[in-house]
């Protein structure tokens, strides 16, 4: 684990620039992105610091009864607003990414762009696009790195509603509900402040794991009935969904979301694979519990990365090829506990 003091001088002297914060979460932002980028948000606005925020794409249904969600811009709506926020930046804060490409369009002004950049994420090997990286692969995630940070920085813990919640849902989603990730003692001592605080978390679980349309359970249903394979030679199983299955269940931005978990919850089962039939490619999500690198096998066969035990990639073939060249990658790994 790293000693995170290091940057508390630094971090506080840019949390204090005067001028504009700009804080962005990454393309299709999960819980953790969001979570950390209003955890901040709220953090600077208490402090009075002049603070803006946008996202490049929509944000899922479950994310958007959030305390400042309706004040995070999606870039792909408003261009101009987005642009005009990066070209009068003095200070930008990325969260919970590593590689540029992952800003979308608004990759090229960010890069571009002449403020203070500032990356706060959990994720291994990180590209150099900021001035100041802090990543930490230890936290369970990008959230909790984010309190620790402003622990530091506000010396000693900050504390608002609306900051908690924004904390607590970026630790259990990242977390799966704390099932996976690497969380650890430090993450319930959070947790336990957070409780301590009035946090309602049912009210949270409820929000965010209670949200869903009839037709997303049916689509998970049918998922795991007809669309799984198991190869247990392989300690190996893994889901696919074409196009054509995705619109018979209505299917909206989300509703595939944890499904490629479940498969783990057989016994013998340390691999797990979804596929994803999108406009002109495949999007791949890879699962292991125990010592299988998924970030390994999505960077060497399928142009992408993440975490040892939570990964995802692409393929630019038609479903049926994208299978069959995984089986016969899968042929050139051992897969085990
Ligand atoms: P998910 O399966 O939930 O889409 O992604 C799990 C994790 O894998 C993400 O947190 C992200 O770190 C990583 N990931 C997913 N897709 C890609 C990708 O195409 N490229 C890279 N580098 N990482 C990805
Ligand atoms: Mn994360």
């Amino acid at each position: 684990m790293e000693d995170l003091s290091k940057y508390t001088k630094e971090l506080s002297k840019l949390f204090n620039i005067p001028g504009n914060i700009v804080l962005i979460s990454h393309i299709n932002p999960d819980g953790d992105a969001i979570g950390s980028q209003l955890a901040l948000y709220h953090y600077l606005k208490d402090k009075g610091r002049n603070v803006e925020m946008f996202t490049p794409n929509n944000i899922q249904e479950f994310l958007k009864w959030m305390d400042g969600a309706t004040d995070i811009t999606i870039y792909i709506k408003e261009r101009s607003k987005c642009r005009r926020m990066i070209e009068n930046a003095d200070l930008i804060v990325m969260f919970d990414f590593n590689q540029s490409n992952r800003l979308g369009e608004a990759e090229p002004y960010v890069l571009r762009s002449h403020a203070k950049k500032v990356i706060i994420d959990h994720h291994l090997n990180p590209d150099d696009f900021a001035d100041l990286i802090i990543s930490d692969p230890s936290k369970c995630s990008t959230a909790e790195l984010v309190h620790e940070l402003i622990t530091l920085v506000n010396g000693g813990p900050f504390m608002s509603k609306a900051y908690a919640e924004a904390l607590y849902v970026g630790i259990v989603t990242d977390t799966g509900n704390f099932e996976h990730g690497p969380y650890s003692a430090r993450t319930f001592r959070i947790v336990a402040d957070l409780i301590d605080t009035g946090l309602e978390k049912g009210k949270i679980l409820n929000l965010v794991y209670n949200n869903f349309s009839s037709d997303r359970l049916r689509l998970q249903g049918f998922a795991l009935h007809k669309r799984m394979v198991v190869l247990p030679e392989y300690h190996t199983a893994y889901i696919y969904l074409s196009k054509e299955d995705l619109s018979e269940y209505n299917h909206v931005k989300g509703d595939t979301e944890g499904f490629v978990n479940m498969p783990l919850s057989i016994k013998g089962i340390y691999f797990s694979v979804m596929f994803i039939e999108k406009k002109g490619f495949i999007k791949l999500s890879f699962r292991s519990t125990g010592s299988f690198p998924t970030n390994k096998f999505a960077k060497e066969y399928f142009s992408g990365g993440g975490h040892l035990n939570a990964s995802g990639g692409e393929y630019r073939d038609t479903l049926e090829n994208t299978i069959q060249y995984f089986l016969d990658s899968l042929k050139k790994v051992k897969v085990d506990f």
